[in-house]
């Protein structure tokens, strides 16, 4: 689940800079001290893994590090690298400070893992030629291949951002190859309006303050969110011809069920099951009956809940809390 806006593209939007990106202060501090320390001594920044949840900027972060160092960012996905050879050819043609940033690096396949070990520890990169695309590439940039041999090539001195929604599910063998892990934080309401007040700017729409606190209420704590929230009061009004005062975005929000808290019609569901369950209820079972996956539930739906203190997790599973069964008091789900 990544950007989905359309129209002013999210790279216009997205903050280019350190003093762009609000909030995190400490966070910024870490790195931009990391990159400082590498320009100074003229090497590569430190392996650094960024965890947090989904859209509070790990992607931006890193983004704004290729930026300041001037150096070339090689995106990948780690559930795209099934294979180690999809990694190693990635690589193998990296140059000199390149920074290599592979999102949700937990859900990287563990042989493809493997190849990061040897790469970030001792800058060696070890592969069987008979890989053909690879050994294609290795013909191209004169490092020869033919041989069914395993060979060694020196790779330039490069940095791995790894970004994580599940540091948990990060192995300890990769955990410990990486100099410094940077967790990201929930955005608090004046953050979020900071966001959405600068995010305005740049679409060059017109919105009040008490407009921008509207959104960022209904925004769970997420940039991402925000941002979106944003763009899709600028359409609701572009489509209508309205201006975008209160009233206008309560009624955007209205069509896409997301109420004053920023819960959706899918939180009322899950807490109406647990609700009228009345019982701790199993997270597969939760899943089933809200036709998604757990994996969304845990990471997506979950987190909010369980800040805000509508539920908690007990050992026989999601238990509702008062505030959940004050919620849904003559609401229907
Ligand atoms: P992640 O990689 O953690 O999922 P992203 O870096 O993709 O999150 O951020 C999602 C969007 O939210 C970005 O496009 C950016 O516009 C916005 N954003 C994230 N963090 C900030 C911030 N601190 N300040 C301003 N905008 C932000």
């Amino acid at each position: 689940m990544k950007d989905n806006i359309t129209g002013n593209s999210i790279n216009q939007i997205r903050p280019q800079s350190f003093s762009d990106f609000v909030g995190q202060e400490q966070q910024k501090e870490v790195l931009s001290i990391l990159a400082k320390a590498a320009k100074k001594q003229g090497k590569a920044i430190a392996h650094t893994l960024l965890s947090g949840p989904p859209g509070l900027g790990k992607t931006t972060l890193c983004r704004i590090l290729a930026e300041e160092m001037g150096t070339n960012l090689v995106e990948m996905v780690g559930s795209n690298l099934e294979e180690p050879k999809q990694l190693q050819a990635q690589l193998a043609v990296i140059r000199e400070h390149d920074i290599v940033f592979i999102d949700e690096i937990h859900s990287m396949n563990r042989n493809t893992e493997e190849v990061l070990y040897s790469a970030m520890e001792d800058g060696l990169l070890t592969y069987v030629p008979q890989m053909e695309s690879l050994n294609e590439i290795m013909k191209a940039i004169g490092l020869g291949g033919s041989s069914t041999r395993a060979k060694t090539i020196r790779l330039p001195a490069f940095t791995l951002i790894g970004a994580t929604t599940l540091p948990g599910l990060v192995s300890a063998p990769l955990r410990s190859r990486f100099v410094t892990t940077v967790n990201l934080e929930p955005y608090s309401i004046d953050e979020l309006k900071e966001i959405v007040i600068g995010a305005a700017n740049k679409m060059k729409f017109s919105i009040s303050e008490k407009v921008a606190e509207e959104i960022a209420r209904r925004s769970r704590n997420t940039a991402r969110l925000a941002v979106g929230h944003l763009t899709w009061l600028r359409e609701f009004c572009f489509a209508h011809g309205h201006k975008a005062t209160l009233e206008t975005a309560r009624q955007a929000f209205l069509l896409k069920d997301i109420d004053e808290n920023g819960l959706t019609k899918q939180d009322r569901s899950y807490l109406s099951m647990l609700v009228t369950t009345n019982a701790p209820v199993g997270l597969g079972s939760l899943a089933a009956s809200l036709n998604e996956s757990i994996q969304t539930l845990e990471q997506t739906i979950e987190p909010f809940l369980l800040r805000e203190g509508y539920i908690r997790r007990g050992t026989r599973g999601r238990v509702a809390e008062q505030k959940a069964y004050e919620l849904l008091k003559g609401v229907a789900a």
